[in-house]
């Protein structure tokens, strides 16, 4: 399972920004998990919960948002975003794309206390 990996990188990210901030304890954190990562988001809040115990992260509110999958046509530029697999630009029907958004995960906010 690796989203238990995952749930411990952002938990030390978290408690580094804690640290940084004079702050106790973590009220709330919101994700933003991309669709084409392979993140499981139910199994990764199970992750975060256990991960957590006892450190300054226990009983955070962890809401999870998720990030379509954009491309960008290399042919007309046209930014889209791919839905049902349907891997072609909507506006010139090439199938030369680039993917601009979707892979990442990103910590958008803490909220912290203390
Ligand atoms: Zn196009």
């Amino acid at each position: 399972m690796h989203e238990v990996s995952i749930a411990e990188e952002i938990k030390d990210i978290v408690i580094k920004n804690l640290k940084k901030n004079n702050a106790k304890k973590v009220k709330r954190i919101v994700l933003q998990i991309g669709k084409l990562t392979s993140i499981v988001p139910d199994a990764l809040l199970f992750a975060f919960e256990v991960i957590s115990k006892n450190t300054p992260l226990e009983n955070a509110k962890v809401e999870i948002e998720t990030i379509e999958i954009k491309a960008k046509c290399k042919s007309c530029k046209k930014v889209f975003k791919l839905e049902n697999f349907e891997y072609q630009c909507p506006s010139c029907k090439k199938t030369d794309f680039q993917i601009i958004e979707g892979r990442e995960m990103v910590i958008r906010t803490i909220e912290m206390e203390g």
